[in-house]
């Protein structure tokens, strides 16, 4: 049966899905965060010049990453530090360890933090950096050896007042202290402003884990106060249960959301009365996987056309495709992974009204905590954990606030919105610099 479209402040206008095309979807992330940008560049009018300049990554770095393994053999990893943009301030973006990691991942993933960060309005420019590597099939000792050298690869791009790594997927406080201390021991003394997502006897800031999660739990706050939708009573599906992932769940449980699915790499779990997040949490601590935990057995892809008044993708990119838009029933799809919906996808959803909050705002908390954390490293005066929370919270009412008002200014939806504002910001650093020499 046809859904019937909902509307909705942020969706103004209801337009026809685009016709199914035959040509098949192009899932490459940097091409389709190109696709993003054009549309915001060609809102702004952007000048051609100023477009090229933002269209592609400031500095990309590709490092052979030799290592010996507990074996004793030596094992040659490839790993990556693109640094998109520098105009607003340092680069910021974090260090994705995964099998799947390509350049032009860590190309999108790069440009997409530009953005966040002139979303939220803090001062840093976009980074990424990846390995492409499994770190759950190494020892603890070779993750070690793996960080400590791709650390050096790249010391030379990086700096608390140049480039400052943080976490990703399959990346940890653990990783970010080998990091810390291996470009430490380059300097010659201890450099905490160099890395953020530290442990707190690093200079970590209170909040720091949770603080994505957080931020996106603000931002469906927002949604669903101006969808009239109550947050107590509502249902949701959370894909990925990772940092990002598993604090979202928890928070929208307290808050009486119903968390209806939850899922990992190796599948997931539904229950419609709603899963006991306290009990998935423990199954997920001992075993590994939500999927030990009681509930119906579904897979990633069921997870997402599951009908749930919020959709919370929380693992990695271009899992909402053309394909599957047209079955997802969610009210409110949060992004609080990097880039989970395609340009083809959005545009399905939209017409179908629902809300995407795009990942530049539902998942900036992580990159704002990050702020507060570099901030707090650089005065050597450490915040109180409630200090962080509302600063954070302020960060993002307004950073939604902002976002709305421009994608109805525009008439369009808060993606293009939110890149409107974002690209603006940037291209008015980028033109008030100039163009050196
Ligand atoms: P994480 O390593 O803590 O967790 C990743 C989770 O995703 C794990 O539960 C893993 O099992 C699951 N997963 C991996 N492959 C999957 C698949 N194919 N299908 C379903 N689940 C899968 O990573 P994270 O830090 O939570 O990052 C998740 C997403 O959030 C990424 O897109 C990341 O870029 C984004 N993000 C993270 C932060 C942060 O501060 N950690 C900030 C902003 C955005």
């Amino acid at each position: 049966m046809a859904r019937k479209p909902r509307r909705s402040p942020a969706t103004p206008k209801r337009k026809p899905a685009p016709p199914p095309s035959a040509t098949p979807e192009n899932l490459n992330p940097f091409e389709f965060a190109q696709r993003q940008f054009d549309r915001a560049a060609d809102h702004l009018g952007l000048d051609a010049g100023v477009r090229d300049i933002l269209r592609s990554p400031k500095r990309q770095l590709t490092v052979s990453i030799p290592v010996r393994m507990d074996n004793k053999r030596i094992k040659v990893f490839t790993g990556y530090r693109v640094q998109h943009s520098i105009a607003r301030g340092p680069s910021k973006g974090g260090i994705r360890y995964h099998p799947g990691v390509t350049l032009d991942e860590v190309k999108a993933l790069a440009m997409w933090m530009t953005w966040k960060c002139a979303v939220v309005n803090i001062p840093f420019g976009g980074a990424k950096g990846g390995i492409t590597v499994d770190p759950k099939k190494l020892s603890i000792a070779e993750n070690e050896r793996l960080t400590r050298r791709y650390t050096s690869e790249i010391a030379i791009v990086l700096g608390h007042d140049r480039d400052i790594p943080a976490p990703d997927v399959y990346t940890t406080p653990q990783h970010m202290a080998w990091i810390m201390d291996t470009f430490s021991m380059t300097q010659g003394y201890s450099t905490l402003g160099v890395v953020t997502g530290k442990p707190i006897p690093l200079g970590g800031s209170a909040g720091r884990n949770e603080a994505t999660a957080e931020g996106c739990f603000v931002s469906i706050d927002e949604a669903a106060k101006r969808m009239g939708l109550k947050l107590k009573g509502a249902t949701a599906a959370v894909q990925g249960y990772g940092n990002a992932g598993s604090f979202v769940a928890k928070f929208l449980d307290e808050a009486g959301v119903k968390v209806v699915a939850v899922s990992d790499s190796r599948g997931g779990i539904y229950d419609k009365k709603g899963l006991r997040i306290d009990l998935v949490n423990a199954t997920k601590d001992k075993k590994g996987s939500v999927t030990a935990s009681r509930g119906q057995k579904i897979s990633n892809e069921d997870l997402l056309e599951l009908p749930v008044d919020i959709l919370v993708p929380a693992a990695l990119e271009g899992v909402i495709t053309r394909a599957n838009a047209p079955r997802v029933k969610a009210k409110i799809v949060a992004e609080a992974a990097n880039g989970p919906t395609t340009p083809d996808a959005d545009d399905i959803l939209r017409a179908n009204g629902s809300v995407v909050i795009p990942d530049i705002l539902a998942n900036a908390g992580g990159v704002t905590v990050s702020y507060f954390e570099w901030v707090q490293d650089l005065y050597s005066f450490f915040w109180d954990p409630d200090v962080v929370r509302s600063h954070l919270e302020r960060t993002i009412r307004r950073a939604y606030e902002d976002v709305a008002e421009t994608a109805r200014r525009h008439d369009t939806d808060l993606r293009t919105g939110a890149l409107i504002l974002a690209v603006g910001r940037v291209e008015e650093a980028t033109r008030i610099r100039g163009l050196f020499p």
